[in-house]
C-alpha cells in the first residue's frame, strides 16, 4: 500500500471520495457492534458454567462450615490454589470479594485514610496543600486512573515502553519527589498494549531509591495467566521487593474475572506479611468475611494449578482466532499506509492502536456513527487526555468472529477517512 502521507492532494481527495462511499454504505446497514470493553464472550463464560452446578460439599478441609460467618482472609484451600498458581505463599494472600478493582480502591483508600506502618495518612498531605501523586504508565487502564481521580491523587503519565514503564524516568521522578507515593503497573499483557515487564524492570522497581518512604507499587496482574499466543514469564515482584530490602513496597492484585465470571469471580491481594496484617486490621472493620461459598465453588471447580492452566488454554483457543482476525485485518487494510501502528500482544484482552496524531477522537466518532462502539478516545490516559489524540483500545473478545471482521473493516475505513482529512487539512485544503 502506498503511504498516504506521500500522496498528492488530488490522490487523497480521490481516495477520500471512495472511502466516503464505503462508509455511507456501512452506515446504511444500521449496525450495532460493540468493542468498547474487555468482556468475555458468552462461549468463554460457558466454559465455567459447571461452577454454578450444585456444590458438592460446604465443609472446608479443616472442618469449617463454609456457609457460616468467618475467615476474613479467605478459605485456606483457595489461598493455596492461587498461591500455587501465582507463586506466592498462601499466608501472603487475602482472598477478597468479587472484584480486584474494589480491592485496589480499598487499599488506596486505606493509605489515604491511615497511611501505612506509622506513616502520615496520604490525605493529610492532600489537605495540607501537597496532594499525593501516582506515576501512571501510559497508555494504561482507565479504571486505575478513575480511582486516583476519585481519591484526589494527582497522576503523572510515564511512557510505557516495550519492556515496562520508562524506568529511568520512574527512578528520577520517584527518587526526587516525596509526594510521589506510588505507581500503577499491569505487568503482564498490559491493558491496552499487551506489554510484559522484563526482569530488569521488575528488579529496578523493587530496588530503586524513592523519596517517599511509603512508596507503593500497585501490581495489578490482571492478565497474569492469560496467555494467548505465548506463555510469558514474570519475575515475582514480592520476592524482588523482599530481596532488595523493600519488603512492604508492593501490593499484588489478581482476580478470576476473565477466568471464570466477571463480577462473580474472586479477587485477591497479596503482599508482605506485615502489610497483610495491616490490611486485615482495616478489613476487619469493613466485613466479617467475604463470600466463602464462591471461594469454595472455585476450588471445587478448578481443583489445581494444572487444571487452571488447562482452562486458560481452552480460553486462549477461543480467543486466538479473534485476535488473529483483528491483526490480519489491520495488516491488510492499513499496513504501509502510514496512518496507524498497532500492538501485537502475546496475551491479555486488547490490541492498542495509534492513529496519526490528532485523529483518534475523529476516528472513534466516525465509527460510532457507523454503529461501531469503541472505547472512548483518550480513555487510556489520565484525566481522559491523550496529548497526541492518537491512542485507541480495541477489545476483540466479546463480538463473534463475523462481527469482529465487519467491525474492523468499518474501523479501518474510519481511520483512513480521519487520516486523509488530517493530511488534507495540513496541506491547507
Ligand atoms: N485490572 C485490569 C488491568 C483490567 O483490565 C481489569 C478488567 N478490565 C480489571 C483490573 C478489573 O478487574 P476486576 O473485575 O477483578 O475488578
Amino acid at each position: 500500500m502506498k503511504k498516504f502521507t506521500e500522496a498528492s492532494s488530488a490522490e487523497l481527495k480521490t481516495m477520500l471520495r471512495e472511502l466516503q462511499e464505503r462508509y455511507d454504505a456501512f452506515c446504511a446497514q444500521n449496525l450495532k457492534l460493540n468493542m468498547a470493553r474487555g468482556k468475555p464472550a458468552p462461549s468463554q463464560l460457558d466454559l465455567s458454567a459447571p461452577l454454578m452446578d450444585k456444590m458438592n460439599a460446604y465443609t472446608l478441609e479443616d472442618g469449617t462450615d463454609a456457609r457460616n460467618y468467618g475467615i476474613l482472609e479467605g478459605i485456606p484451600e483457595c489461598r493455596r490454589l492461587f498461591g500455587e498458581t501465582l507463586g506466592i505463599a498462601p499466608e501472603q494472600i487475602i482472598i477478597g470479594g468479587n472484584s480486584s478493582l474494589n480491592v485496589m480502591f480499598d487499599t488506596l483508600s486505606f493509605l489515604c485514610l491511615f497511611g501505612t506502618h506509622g506513616s502520615m495518612p496520604w490525605h493529610y498531605h492532600k489537605y495540607s496543600g501537597h496532594p499525593v501523586k501516582f506515576l501512571c504508565p501510559v497508555p494504561g487502564y482507565d479504571r486505575h486512573f478513575k480511582i486516583c481521580e476519585e481519591l484526589g491523587i494527582e497522576m503523572i503519565p510515564v511512557p510505557l515502553l516495550d519492556d515496562g514503564p520508562d524506568i529511568e524516568m520512574v527512578k528520577k521522578l520517584a527518587g526526587e519527589d516525596p509526594y510521589i507515593k506510588g505507581i500503577w503497573c499491569v505487568p503482564l499483557h498490559s491493558n491496552p498494549q499487551g506489554v510484559c515487564y522484563s526482569d530488569p524492570v521488575v528488579e529496578q522497581l523493587a530496588s530503586m531509591e524513592t523519596a517517599a518512604e511509603d512508596f507503593r507499587i500497585f501490581w495489578d496482574n490482571a492478565y497474569g495467566i492469560h496467555h494467548i499466543y505465548e506463555e510469558v514469564p514474570l519475575k515475582n515482584i514480592l520476592d524482588a521487593c523482599s530481596h532488595f530490602h523493600n519488603p512492604d513496597r508492593a501490593y499484588y492484585f489478581f482476580s478470576t474475572s476473565k477466568i471464570s465470571f466477571p463480577g462473580a469471580g474472586i479477587a485477591l491481594t497479596a503482599s508482605s506479611l506485615d502489610n497483610i496484617k495491616e490490611l486485615k486490621k482495616h478489613m476487619s472493620a469493613q466485613t466479617i468475611g467475604h463470600d466463602k461459598l464462591n471461594q469454595l465453588r472455585h476450588v471445587q471447580f478448578f481443583k489445581s494449578k494444572e487444571n487452571l492452566k488447562h482452562h486458560m488454554e481452552l480460553l486462549a483457543k477461543q480467543l486466538r482466532p479473534k485476535f488473529d482476525a483483528v491483526l490480519d485485518k489491520l495488516e491488510s487494510n492499513l499496513e504501509g499506509s502510514g496512518l496507524a501502528k498497532w500492538s501485537h500482544p502475546k496475551g491479555g484482552y486488547f490490541v492498542s492502536l495509534d492513529t496519526m496524531p490528532g485523529c483518534a477522537k475523529r476516528t472513534v466518532e466516525l465509527a460510532k456513527q457507523a454503529g461501531v462502539i469503541m472505547t472512548e478516545a483518550g480513555a487510556t490516559y489520565p484525566y481522559g487526555k491523550d496529548p497526541l489524540d492518537s491512542n485507541i483500545r480495541i477489545a476483540p473478545t466479546y463480538p463473534t468472529l463475523g462481527e469482529l471482521e465487519q467491525a474492523i473493516d468499518i474501523f479501518t475505513v474510519c481511520i483512513q477517512i480521519a487520516g486523509i482529512e488530517k493530511l488534507l487539512n495540513s496541506k491547507g485544503e
